[in-house]
């Protein structure tokens, strides 16, 4: 018999009653020490007092109203988005793959205003995730994701990840725009180098057509940057944003320059909960804290220090583990045997990992972690990696 809840998920056999910064308490009492952040939702980690504090103050006095009239806390995120990045516009939706719609829909309508309207091909690369909807599968292409559910948006051009020829040769009248991870998530932690985003932009540049960066993983402080794209010193046109910027308050958005958003006038776009008061008024609780200086700072240190130590961990399980790759705390450890077995070992020594594809497990830990929890963690992976090791 079916079970009550649509059983889509293969689900861990825990359950965590309450959480505090970078830990998890099972019902049982266990504490397990969270590497994985809710796949990097929980930026801030667990029960973060100043998103508590915004939430309930919040939630005292206005949940809902509609996109039919002003929304305060909508305007005051969009303003601080605005101006702490490339951005001139910003539209709020709850979640990723809404924000990966908005940005199709901006790109087509962009190129269908000016004129040219045969402009709709997208082109994407292997390992991408942009979501679930239909236009998220089709935008990775994945058979794992797209099997069976045809017939699929039409429009997406697939490429090699990083094939600098391939998309030289791919680009046509028909495209209309790139649509890239700048580090992907799902597909095993694998940063697009400095030299391929900027190739990118180039290449945009050279024909006119938009760039799409996924930042629904990487942003918001993951890669020590406010967004990951800054590495590189290029902009793109459009960046989607969503886990992180709301802290575990389903949020998400689409950045974008005033002229790739030329398209989207009254009328073409929308969503009942998108912009509401409360997840605005958790975004501006974790901006607040996430784009300053010291704290991006400290993320770059402590990234520093957990990547020295797994660099050491994996050297003493070379049977477990193969290497260690990412950017500030969104790091993977490349393993040697199923990845899923690495994380259920890790479940054994009460810390959390995610699997990713390509064989690597991700650590994304809340962006607060501490110095003391970056040992606790790497003695409980050590722990972990030594009762699969076979040497
Ligand atoms: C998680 C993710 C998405 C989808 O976000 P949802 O909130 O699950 O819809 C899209 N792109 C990337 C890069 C992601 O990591």
């Amino acid at each position: 018999m079916i079970s009550s809840v649509l059983p889509t998920y293969n689900r861990a056999p825990l359950s965590f009653v309450s959480g505090s910064g970078s830990w998890l308490t099972e019902a049982d009492g266990r504490r397990f020490l969270d590497l994985g952040a809710g796949i990097a939702v929980n930026a801030l980690g667990h029960a973060h007092p100043a998103l508590v504090a915004a939430l309930t103050a919040q939630a005292g006095q206005l949940w809902h109203t509609s996109n039919l009239y002003q929304i305060p806390q909508q305007q005051a995120l969009a303003d601080r988005l605005v101006e702490h990045s490339f951005a001139d516009t910003v539209f709020f939706t709850n979640s990723g793959t809404e924000s990966c719609e908005l940005a199709v829909k901006m790109a087509r309508k962009y190129f269908y205003d000016k004129g040219q309207p045969e402009r709709v091909e997208i082109i994407t690369f292997d390992g991408s995730f942009h979501g679930r909807s239909s236009a998220g599968i089709a935008a990775a292409g994945s058979e794992k994701m797209t099997k069976g559910f045809g017939p699929l948006l039409p429009g997406f051009v697939h490429l090699g990840f990083g094939d600098h020829d391939a998309l030289t040769a791919a680009i046509t009248e028909k495209t209309c725009a790139v649509m890239v991870e700048p580090v992907q998530g799902e597909g095993g932690i694998r940063p697009l180098p400095d030299a391929c985003l900027k190739g990118l932009r180039d290449l945009c540049d050279e024909h006119g057509i938009l760039m799409i960066l996924d930042e629904v993983q990487c942003g918001v402080g993951r890669t020590g940057k406010l967004f990951a794209h800054e590495w590189s010193g290029i902009t793109p046109d459009i960046m989607m944003v969503a886990k992180g910027i709301g802290g575990g308050f389903p949020l998400g958005a689409v950045l974008a320059t005033e002229n790739a958003a030329s398209g989207m006038t009254a009328g073409t776009h929308g969503s009942t909960y998108g912009g509401n008061p409360l997840g605005c008024a958790v975004g501006c609780a974790v901006m607040d804290i996430v784009n300053d200086p010291a704290f991006l700072a400290e993320v770059n240190r402590k990234s520093s220090l957990l990547r020295q130590k797994l660099e050491g961990l994996v050297a003493s399980h070379p049977t477990v583990f193969e290497s260690v790759r990412g950017m500030g705390l969104m790091l993977g450890i490349k393993c040697k045997v199923a990845p899923g077995d690495v994380v259920n070992a890790g479940y054994a020594h009460e810390v959390i990992t995610v699997p990713a594809g390509d064989n690597v497990i991700r650590l994304l830990p809340p962006l607060t972690i501490s110095d003391a929890e970056i040992s606790q963690a790497i003695s409980r992976l050590d722990a972990a990696a030594a009762s699969l090791s076979t040497s």
